[in-house]
């Protein structure tokens, strides 16, 4: 029998096995680190039930009681931030300094965040006047949906999974958790926390296992609700598929193509810093990472060597060691997908400015899912490098001529996550931003969120905003009671 630890599932407030695991890689060295319990249907069923029961406690609380409660499971995240940085880590490789001051804090702050916002979720009144002459009072009151099934991605787990359980607990919602296969252990660790702090059973569930097996049973379930979900757009079309017969309500945050716009105006210097960090940051697997860097002709070649010197600077290796900024991708089937884009783009006609391979170590990391930051030049945007999302640290650098043609060209995709303005001119930047089509657009920066502000993609990019209020409008369901006076 196996020493390494086992990762089970969290139901009805108590940690169930079915028996049946499959393996946890460190996409460092390809070791096994732990065992995977994957949920049975019988189990999905039992946390889909546990859930409905917690909407007696949980749904019903006084909202200043449970963001109390929430309040506690970011305290105690934060206590324990040391086992989720390192839990993280060993799921994907990412480096110490990442994880240490966005993916585990930005965690706990989603907690503090939705904890905070909710007490204010008020609802609207109208006094309306009636045909008769007299009046009648319209209010609304919100009501948790009731289950809600979130199925989070690999690529900031513990991160964009409290994105979702957070506010939709403080709504009053049940949640069913399904994190990626791939990174299992922070969403364990989460389950701990729930059930330390006393959350009632029910209220949080985890499923783990596989997204085609136990993704595929929780959203198409009699009992939950609504889900959201962060992962690939080719997923969220088979999740819309699979709630459409029960008309549950959605939100999506998935795939991006997304660009950086390099006017001539723009302060050199930062925008080379910056479309380094927004390309090469956890090695591309953002989905609001630069894949399209279009660049003024005039300031082309500088750029392109600009931007060469910095990824040849970025030092990859272990997670731990000082001035780490690239790990590994997160799995060597991750690994080999970037890599047949690194091969596609020489069949396309690329040129390679650097990168294009898999660096060596000489130890253990040669089995690891390392892979070299890449900048190409040379295609047009209707190469499939251009088109598809390939989620790795890999950028295609093209010249553009004039504010037109460029804009035509960034909404030229079936994408449309994000995209980064880099001009020091003030009206230009005002005029190019809102005809991106996209739902985010940052300018002179990359990756500044602030909770309160919308966030989300149009087309292909998913449907619906999160955030701030947005977030308390998706997760809560507006009754609206009519009074004649
Ligand atoms: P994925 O779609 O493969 O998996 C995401 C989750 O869905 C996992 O938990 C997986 O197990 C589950 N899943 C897979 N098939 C399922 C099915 N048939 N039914 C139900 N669940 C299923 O995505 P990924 O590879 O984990 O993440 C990378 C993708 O996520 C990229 O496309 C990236 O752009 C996108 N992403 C988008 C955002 C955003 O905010 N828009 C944020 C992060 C990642």
């Amino acid at each position: 029998m196996s020493e390494l630890p086992v990762l089970t599932s969290y139901i009805g407030g108590k940690f169930v096995t079915s028996g049946v695991s499959f393996d946890n890689v460190n996409p460092v060295n390809g070791q096994v680190i732990a065992h995977i319990d994957e949920a049975s249907l019988e189990m999905i069923n039992t946390a889909v039930a546990s859930a409905r029961q917690a909407q007696d406690t949980w749904g019903k609380m006084p909202v200043k009681q449970r963001c109390a409660l929430l309040h506690k499971v970011a305290d105690r995240m934060a206590e324990r931030e040391q086992e989720f940085i390192d839990a993280e880590i060993a799921d994907t490789g990412k480096s110490l300094h990442q994880v240490q001051t966005i993916d585990i804090p930005r965690g706990t702050a989603n907690f503090r965040f939705f904890a905070d916002l909710a007490q204010f979720n008020s609802g609207e009144t109208f006094i309306t006047e009636t045909p008769d002459g007299s009046k009648a009072l319209n209010y609304s009151v919100n009501k948790p949906l009731g289950v809600v099934g979130v199925i989070s991605p690999w690529n900031l787990p513990l991160l964009l999974a409290t994105w979702k359980i957070a506010p939709a607990m403080a709504c009053g919602n049940s949640v069913i958790l399904k994190p990626s296969e791939e990174t299992s252990s922070t969403a364990f660790l989460l389950a701990q926390v729930m059930d330390e702090v006393g959350i009632p059973p029910g209220a949080f569930n985890l499923i783990l296992g596989r997204g085609s097996a136990v993704g595929d049973a929780l959203t198409s379930a009699e009992g939950v609700d609504a889900i959201t979900f962060t992962g690939a757009s080719a997923t969220g079309k088979r999740i819309m598929k699979s709630v459409a017969d029960q008309v549950k309500p959605i939100s999506f945050e998935l795939g991006g193509k997304n660009s950086a716009i390099v006017f001539a105006d723009a302060d050199l210097t930062k925008a080379i810093k910056g479309v380094a960090r927004s390309s090469f940051t956890n090695c591309g697997q953002v989905c609001l990472c630069t894949e399209k860097v279009y660049v003024h002709r005039a300031i082309f070649d500088l750029f392109v060597e600009g931007l060469k010197q910095e990824a040849c600077q970025l030092k990859i290796g272990y997670p731990y060691d000082d001035g780490v900024f690239m790990g590994p991708l997160v799995s060597s089937t991750h690994q080999q997908k970037v890599l047949s884009y690194y091969r596609l783009a020489e069949d396309e006609g690329a040129t390679f400015v650097t990168g294009g391979g898999v660096p060596r170590f000489n130890d253990e990391r040669d089995n690891g899912a390392f892979i070299e930051p890449t900048i190409l030049t040379g295609l047009s945007d209707t190469a499939r490098v251009n088109q598809e999302e390939i989620f790795g640290p890999v950028c295609h650098i093209s010249p553009f001529e004039d504010e037109d043609e460029v804009i035509a060209r960034v909404n030229n995709t079936q994408y449309g996550l994000a995209a980064a303005v880099w001009t020091e001119n003030l009206s230009r930047a005002h005029r190019v931003s809102p005809q991106l089509d996209v739902g985010l657009v940052w300018v002179n920066t990359w990756f500044l969120r602030d909770l309160r502000a919308p966030f989300g993609g149009v087309k292909l990019s998913g449907i619906g905003r999160e955030g701030g209020q947005h977030s308390l409008a998706f997760y809560s369901e507006p009754i609206n009671i009519c009074i004649k006076i």
